[in-house]
């Protein structure tokens, strides 16, 4: 998911969040949602599909206010449904209070049950909904309190932008698996998932929240708390290799130069024996160009994307799913005939795109197709907020390489190797979490089985 706040009296909050989520949509295309303060209460507009087509001019000036928090929703626990669209607003003693989550809670399950038999009421199925409540049972104490002891109680991941009728509020949990940065406009505060949120406003990049820090941002400035610190950090590799915009700088890398490095570190690995290097657009562009770059293989656009077709094109059947790769990607014949070519994606999770796209390939009458992809194999589930998948899907965990290649149909596989991938990036493996190519989950999951059930 994507998560977007903006504290900024006297400017055009909806307008500047409904750009601010535009910028993030590639984080989530399940649902969009803005909700604003107006001063005597909370406004809130949510709906199912892309940014642009949940809002319009005459639903954004309905959202006046001071500030505001939005969010594009990509489902991870819950399912896809405008009752489980964010941010979630709520009454609460202290007025009305309004959340965006992005990440996914290990122990959701285990905290629902407990809340539930203490009298709280769901009216969602989403993890999210957990943070609320544990809020609101917090009454008694200050919003920063409640929210220092709610960190105490959940587990897992989640960068969360929180409103309240005059405070906005950005949280990171203690690992700072996902990201979540601050930046300035003018006079006006901005949070949000990606720095590129903040360069399409205008805004000024000031830093990365910290891990555990809870950042509050009212008429009298910002200050943070921090809750206490755990052993590590573990930043989301993941977001580098894939989720990401290229154009990001998250905890200090640009992630389109991580991207390069790791196409430069693929090239160091791998050499093979081919006339040309193509890119699977788009999310193997900058790993394939440091790989043409260290080998001084050309590199060409040999498979041209469809630039209206979504990140996550929805697939209900096995045509559709086959019409799919045929409707997003369309290789150019005369450029491909009879040549050996490299093809390089970020990342293969389930192997069956791979497989479309090599086919393509061979039906375009390419001699030989060499994929290699600029990543390790994803062998485990990710349990914090990334679909990469359960275990029966990941074709990794299930076949050794050779079975893959051969699924895939390719006459080579290679994946980058651990260290390729971590030497891609300054810090080295105790910052950032690699679990779904590890099987190293920095956080305990409280159930593994009912995580996986809850999925
Ligand atoms: P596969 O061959 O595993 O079916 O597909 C690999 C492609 O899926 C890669 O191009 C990669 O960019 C993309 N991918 C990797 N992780 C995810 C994910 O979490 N969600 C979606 N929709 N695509 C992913
Ligand atoms: Fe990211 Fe993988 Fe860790 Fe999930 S398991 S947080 S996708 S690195
Ligand atoms: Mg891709």
């Amino acid at each position: 998911c994507g998560i977007f706040g903006l504290y900024g009296p006297g400017l055009d909050v909806a307008r500047l969040t409904y750009y601010g989520l535009f910028a993030l949509q590639h984080r989530g295309q399940e649902s969009a949602g803005i909700a604003v303060s107006t001063g005597g209460g909370i406004e809130v507009y949510k709906g199912m599909g892309l940014v642009a087509e949940v809002f319009n001019q005459t639903i954004l000036k309905k959202l006046q206010g001071n500030l505001a928090i939005g969010h594009v929703r990509y489902s991870t626990t819950g399912a896809s449904s405008l009752a489980n669209a964010q941010p979630l607003v709520a009454r609460v003693r202290q007025g009305m209070i309004a959340v965006a989550h992005n990440g996914n809670l290990t122990n959701a399950f285990y905290l629902r049950q407990k809340l539930s038999a203490e009298g709280s009421v769901f009216q969602t199925t989403t993890d999210s909904e957990v943070i609320l409540n544990l809020l609101a049972r917090n009454q008694k104490c200050s919003l920063s309190e409640a929210l220092l002891k709610c960190i105490e109680e959940i587990r897992g991941a989640y960068s969360l932008v929180i409103m309240t009728e005059d405070q906005l509020i950005g949280v990171r949990d203690p690992f700072g698996v996902r990201p979540l940065c601050l930046g300035k406009l003018g006079e006006a505060w901005v949070l949000a998932s990606e720095s590129c949120a903040l360069d399409a406003i205008g805004a000024t990049f000031i830093r990365d929240l910290k891990p555990g820090e809870i950042l509050i941002i009212d008429s009298q400035g910002i200050f943070s708390l921090y809750a206490p610190h755990p052993p590590r950090s573990a930043h989301c590799i993941f977001e580098f290799i894939y989720f990401a915009r290229p154009d990001s700088i998250i905890d200090g890398e640009n992630v389109y130069l991580v991207r390069r490095e790791l196409g430069r570190n693929l090239a160091r690995e791998c050499r093979v024996e081919a006339d040309l290097v193509i890119p699977v657009p788009d999310s193997g562009v900058a790993a394939a160009g440091g790989y043409a770059e260290v080998t001084g293989i050309p590199l060409v656009e040999g498979l041209i994307k469809n630039r209206y077709a979504g990140r996550t094109f929805i697939q209900p059947t096995q045509e559709m799913r086959d019409l799919g790769v045929r409707l997003k990607l369309n290789p150019i014949r005369p450029l491909l005939q009879g040549k050996r070519v490299i093809i390089i994606d970020d990342s293969l999770v389930r192997g069956t795109t791979s497989r479309r796209i090599v086919q393509m390939l061979r039906g375009a009458g390419v001699k030989e197709v060499h994929l290699l992809i600029a990543s390790p194999p994803v062998f485990h589930p990710c349990y914090y907020g990334i679909d990469t998948s359960a275990y029966g899907e990941l074709i990794a965990s299930r076949f050794p390489v050779d079975k893959i290649t051969a699924f895939v149909g390719a006459d080579t596989l290679y994946y980058l190797s651990l260290k390729g991938m971590l030497t891609a990036l300054r810090e080295g493996m105790t910052s950032y979490c690699t679990a779904c190519f590890t099987g190293v989950y920095p956080i305990p999951l409280a159930q593994p089985q009912e995580a996986t059930k809850y999925r």
